[in-house]
């Protein structure tokens, strides 16, 4: 039998909502890990490595994200790691508000299914999708949202980019880092 996200998995696989990411795709990515983490990552949508291999965070962000992680005493495999969009745009373009919406479902029955306790918001439109504020007013602080709590901060494609940044981040994670020890960790 099969579990509700290896469900939602397929239903993402058969989706053809976005007509202009479904044209261009290679495999879609919904998603991969611990199916009862405690701690869920959102990007924004798949680039082109993760199109390829239909993993998450595969490419040069996630080698970065899995050196933060490291840094932080996280494993990969105890988290879960997904994308707001499950499709890749073209040219790594932001995910349009109708695609968004679109994939919308899908992400919310992950988190119901998944139901962590802490989630990291990568970027601004995933902090804006699934925060509903702008990134600006709550980047680098943890959140209460629905009684989790919610840490924005850069997502790794802006620290390839703008590596001086990498301090920032790292003072962000190091709230949560606190807090999920506090917690008993992951
Ligand atoms: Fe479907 Fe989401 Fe892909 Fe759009 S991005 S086609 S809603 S799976």
């Amino acid at each position: 039998m099969m579990t509700a996200l290896e469900v939602i998995t397929n239903e993402v696989a058969a989706c053809t909502k976005c007509s202009e990411l479904v044209f261009n795709r290679l495999n879609t990515v919904p998603g991969e890990g611990n199916l009862k983490a405690r701690l869920m990552v959102f990007g924004e949508s798949p680039g082109q490595t993760e199109a390829e291999l239909g993993r998450p965070f595969v490419g040069e962000s996630g080698k970065l994200l899995d050196n933060i992680f490291k840094a932080c005493g996280w494993q990969r495999e105890k988290l879960f790691i997904t994308n707001i969009v499950k499709c890749r745009p073209p040219n790594n373009r932001v995910p349009y508000v109708t695609e968004q919406e679109n994939c919308r479902s899908f992400l919310d029955r992950q988190i119901e299914e998944i139901d962590p306790k802490f989630l990291l918001l990568l970027g601004a439109t995933a902090t804006e999708a699934i925060f509903g504020l702008p990134f600006g007013m709550v980047r680098g602080d943890i959140h209460d949202l629905n009684g989790k709590f919610v840490l924005p901060t850069y997502h790794p494609s802006y620290l390839l980019r703008n590596p001086e940044a990498k301090s920032i981040v790292w003072e962000h994670l190091q709230k949560l880092v606190v807090l999920i020890d506090k917690d008993g960790g992951l």
